[in-house]
């Protein structure tokens, strides 16, 4: 690229401006090259095999010393397993026959040879040997790396602020981000409630993704703003653009300060409908912000995310000292503790959750929980141990009908009579949800309202199993829509069949972060509202500016509107009138 000023046009999911250097990260996982070769290439080939294994060797070895120093040996000595499979003579066997044989390239020779070893010993009933399945295939990718003379500048590595560019970032990639050297993300690909999205979110991080081929088109170390409230990545900004952008700033961070002036108020309409305003965290730290947002407590803790990145699957203790230290930090108010929702588009780094092709509707969430008790005991008995304080509520994600819910239920039971067997505290009175986001639920919500004590709507996941558009696909982006009418019927029924039965219904999808969407929500009798800490002070002033009784006029006005643009943009006009400072960001310059 020249160094003309050149706009890169996505979608903008995380709200502010980072301007910095790029710094590209390429997936882990790319696929080796394939390519024919003579039989006079095969030394040369064996050659370049040894160096990727002394290569390899040495890296293992350095970051073996360098987490040793940091952490300590006993973490450090996980890699010892990943040496061994530099010396595995089976598989180095293996693979200079397969060379020989049938004549290909050596990287494509070794990643299969590699995967296939991997893939055998990963479908032995054997805990031992499906670890050494995971390391054969950390330790592949990096050999393959050596030989197509890839350097690994791996995110964990960044020593200064940067841009980050990719082509996708798992929300694995994400939740090992350092937000003081991350000054913004923009990818390729990506959707506003995908995990990752909702991660840069959480951690304050202005982020853009759909941009389709930036991590193409630009090269680590080329100079770019950011702007994740419109969408746009200007490369190279000239003059005009950084000053427009300076002004920018300043008007927003004079919206910034109106809002911290109401950070300790209440959150109430301007005719006296009380709302609770919680927050969304992902990680046990997180809770920090909910506290400076001045929300009420945490209305969704994704739990799942203390899990990815780990090495090994955090053990009941680990996981009541996270739950306990939340709950102590939100005193007097509430944490509501999700149960895993691992599945979907997130997964653990070293995965026990076959590959799926339809993962979104596979074995997720609290379906992955009762397949497996084991860990879902282990969750379930921690969060009891933490709710000993008091202000501990726990929900179930991804129920679709009463049988699920009596399952886990069932589960739960049973970890309540051990604990009471064992002599160990817990709250026998703490409050057991339920997540509605798959459309069966709101079908017999009234069944499910009898036997849970709150609902706590998933919008992310309720528009996408109700339109049938993946949240994270970018493509069909446009179809994905908060205001269908269908939605909006959903969102209704389940809370009239919550208030039927006396009990609370909030919304923790990133519609109740979207203060565009806030008169309809209010007018739709929700009770609380969790968005992401850094959207809560906006949703906070929306509410304030709003009067319940207009909007439930609105929900009259909209009742019989067939069309989603139309809804929004009645809604848009309420908001419009009542908040316009929220709205308009503005700049979106061209
Ligand atoms: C949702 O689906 O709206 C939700 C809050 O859960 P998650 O985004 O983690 O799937
Ligand atoms: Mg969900």
């Amino acid at each position: 690229m020249s160094d003309e000023e050149v706009r890169l046009r996505g979608v903008g999911v995380s709200p502010g401006i980072g301007h910095g250097a790029v710094f590209i990260h390429h997936p882990e996982d790319e696929e080796p090259p394939k390519r024919r070769i003579e039989s006079s290439e095969v030394p040369g080939e064996i050659a370049r095999f040894e160096a990727a294994l002394i290569a390899t060797r040495a890296q293992i070895l350095e970051m073996q010393q360098r987490i040793a120093e940091a952490i300590g040996a006993k973490d450090a000595s996980i890699f010892d397993a990943h040496l061994l499979v530099v010396e595995d003579h089976t598989l180095i066997d293996e693979v200079l026959r397969t060379l020989q044989r049938d004549l290909w390239n050596v990287e494509y020779v070794f990643s299969e040879v590699a995967n296939r070893y991997a893939k055998t010993l990963s479908e032995i009933d054997d805990p031992y040997l499906r670890e050494r399945a995971f390391d054969i295939y950390d330790v592949t990718k990096r050999i393959v790396r050596n030989l197509m003379g890839r350097t690994t500048r791996s995110l964990s590595q960044l020593d200064s602020p940067h841009i980050i560019v990719a082509h996708n970032l798992t929300p694995s990639d994400a939740a090992a981000l350092n937000r003081q050297l991350v000054i913004g993300i923009a990818t390729d690909i990506g959707s506003k409630t995908s995990h990752t999205a909702i991660m840069a979110r959480s951690l304050n991080i202005p982020a853009v993704v759909g941009l389709k081929d930036a991590s193409t088109r630009l090269k680590s170390g080329d100079n770019v703003l950011l702007d994740g409230t419109n969408g746009l990545v200007i490369v190279n900004p000239a003059d005009e653009a950084l000053s427009e952008y300076g002004e920018l700033e300043v008007r927003l961070e004079k919206v910034e300060e109106l809002l911290t002036e109401i950070r300790d108020t209440a959150c109430i309409t301007a005719d006296g409908t009380q709302v609770i305003l919680s927050a969304n965290i992902e990680l046990p730290e997180d809770v920090e912000l909910v506290k400076e947002a001045g929300a009420m407590g945490v209305g969704l803790y994704r739990t799942e995310f203390f899990f990815l990145n780990k090495t090994e699957l955090p053990n009941e203790e680990e996981q009541f000292q996270a739950y306990q230290a939340v709950a102590e930090a939100v005193q007097p108010n509430s944490v509501i503790i999700r149960t895993l929702d691992l599945g979907g588009d997130k997964f653990l780094s070293h995965s026990h959750i076959p590959m799926e092709i339809n993962p979104f509707l596979g074995c997720r969430a609290i379906r992955f929980c009762l397949e497996r008790p084991d860990i879902f005991k282990a969750q379930l008995r921690a969060i009891l141990r933490a709710s000993a304080g008091g202000n501990v509520r726990m929900m179930y994600p991804m129920i679709s009908g009463i049988s699920e819910l009596r399952q886990a239920n069932e589960v739960l039971e049973n970890c309540r009579t051990e604990l009471r067997a064992e002599g160990i505290a817990f709250d026998e009175e703490m409050e057991t949800g339920i997540m509605i986001e798959v459309p069966s639920a709101v079908m017999v919500a009234d069944a499910l309202a009898r036997e849970v004590d709150f609902f706590s709507i998933g919008t992310n996941d309720l528009i996408q199993y109700t339109i049938a558009v993946d949240r994270v696909n970018e493509r069909i982006a446009h179809l994905y829509q908060p205001t269908h009418p269908a939605i909006v019927r959903l969102l209704e029924m389940t809370v009239m069949a919550a208030h039927a039965h006396g009990i609370w219904t909030g919304v923790c999808g990133e519609m109740a972060g979207e203060v565009a969407l806030t008169p309809l929500l209010i007018g739709l009798g929700i009770d609380e509202l969790s968005a992401s800490p850094g959207l809560v002070p906006r949703v906070k002033k929306a509410v304030q500016s709003l009067e319940a009784k207009q909007c439930r006029q609105l929900i009259e006005d909209v009742r019989n509107v067939t069309s989603g643009n139309e809804i929004l943009a009645k809604c848009e006009a309420m908001a419009r009138t009542r908040y316009p400072e929220l709205l308009s960001f503005g700049a979106g310059p061209e």
